[in-house]
């Protein structure tokens, strides 16, 4: 029986691990679910998963989930903010911690997981980016584990976990694959029109809004070169990312030989949900088999990075190194919440991530206090001249 905290319950990623674990009572227990103001999914959650302790994004939610809750809040430890996550992460009840939160708010409660030698399940890869190194070393030191969530890093994990043991040392490059998003074959020109609704309309996938405007700008696979870089300790220069719009490939490996391992299914974040959370074992899911001649065509392209400059900014900053990794996830949260709210247009993410790289000042060596430091100056920086 594993005993799992799930951060980010009411979102996406959550919601369908909470289905997940739902099918396998036997399997698995929920000893903690933290959101951040989704009050009613969350009371639901608590009644059907029976949970120890929750925690909400501040402690008026938590006053608020208390009233509503009612009986259901009985006998449960009901905490709050990111003080409250780090305690949820580091639960001493706690096997396995799925984080599924989103942006900057997800790193403090992954380094707490790792601190104490957790197994975490990322789907907060904005955790690896921001801290890959910090991440991957604590790991080592404390014998935790990070599993991926992301469908592409589930895949890359999965093929190497097919070789075995000494797969990594024989990787000769890693494949990233993109849907491309919604904008792949729009006119450039027409960029400055794109609308927000436009936008959250992923051809593919159906995820929540943030990730869902990084794919759209690319800046989610720019992402994902930086999260495998940590993950797989393997070189940017060999990571390469290609465009694939069915979305059936969720990424591949060559190994030196020149053979070319590739993980296949329907677009679905069920398969790498309950990998991390059953690996090393397999276990049933509801995916639909994969028909190979009904889907018939499958379609590689490479990525046009003038049409998404995010793609080149993200390797730009992992070869900057240090915190601007970090600078370029930060800029981006601000940017993609300026843009769900009107404030900004979508060719200004990229413009105010692009900035904010150019201007901000690097550390080689860095700590949490460091990145809540950068996150204030990267605020002030683009609060400061407006959005562009
Ligand atoms: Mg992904």
């Amino acid at each position: 029986m594993k005993r799992i905290a799930i951060l980010g319950s009411t979102g996406s990623i959550g919601q369908q691990a909470v289905k997940i674990i739902s099918r396998c009572p036997d399997d698995f227990t929920v000893i903690a679910l933290a959101c951040s103001s989704s009050i009613e999914i969350l009371a639901e959650q608590v009644r059907t998963l029976k949970p120890q302790v929750v925690c909400l994004g501040d402690a008026a939610m938590a006053a608020n989930f208390t009233e509503i809750a009612g009986d259901v809040a009985k006998n449960l430890e009901i905490i709050h903010s990111e003080e409250g996550l780090g305690l949820v992460a580091s639960h001493p009840d706690v096997d396995c911690v799925l984080n599924g939160l989103v942006g900057f708010p997800g790193l403090y409660p992954s380094l707490m997981a790792l601190s104490v030698g957790k197994r975490l399940c990322l789907a907060n890869k904005e955790s690896l980016v921001m801290a890959g190194e910090y991440l991957m070393a604590l790991a080592k030191e404390s014998s935790g584990e990070i599993i991926p969530v992301d469908s592409e890093h589930s895949a890359i994990f999965q093929c190497l976990n097919a070789v075995g043991e000494k797969a990594s040392a024989g990787v000769r490059r890693i494949i990233l694959t993109a849907s491309g998003g919604p904008f792949l074959h729009r006119p450039l020109d027409s960029f400055d029109s794109i609308t927000i609704a436009e936008t959250l309309n992923h051809p593919t996938w159906k995820m929540g809004p943030k990730i869902t405007v990084d794919s759209a700008t690319l800046l989610n696979k720019g992402f994902e070169i930086i999260e495998a870089k940590f993950l797989f300790n393997i070189p940017a220069e060999r990571i390469e990312t290609v465009i694939h719009p069915q979305s059936i490939v969720h990424s591949l490996v060559e190994f030196e030989d020149g053979s070319v391992l590739a993980q296949m299914s329907y677009p679905t974040m069920e398969i790498p949900i309950q990998y991390a959370l059953t690996y090393p074992e397999r276990k049933p899911t509801d995916v639909t088999p994969l028909d190979l001649t009904a889907i018939s065509t499958l379609n590689f392209e490479t990525p046009d990075l003038e049409r998404f400059p995010a793609l080149s900014l993200a390797r730009r900053a992992l070869k900057m190194g240090g915190t601007a990794p970090a600078a370029l996830n930060l800029a981006n949260d601000e940017a993609v919440r300026l843009f769900l709210e009107g404030r900004l247009p979508f060719s200004g993410i990229a413009e105010t991530v692009k900035k904010v790289l150019d201007e901000v000042d690097v550390l080689a060596d860095y700590d949490y206090d460091d990145i809540i430091s950068l996150k204030d100056r990267v605020s002030r920086l683009i609060s400061d001249e407006g959005p562009v």
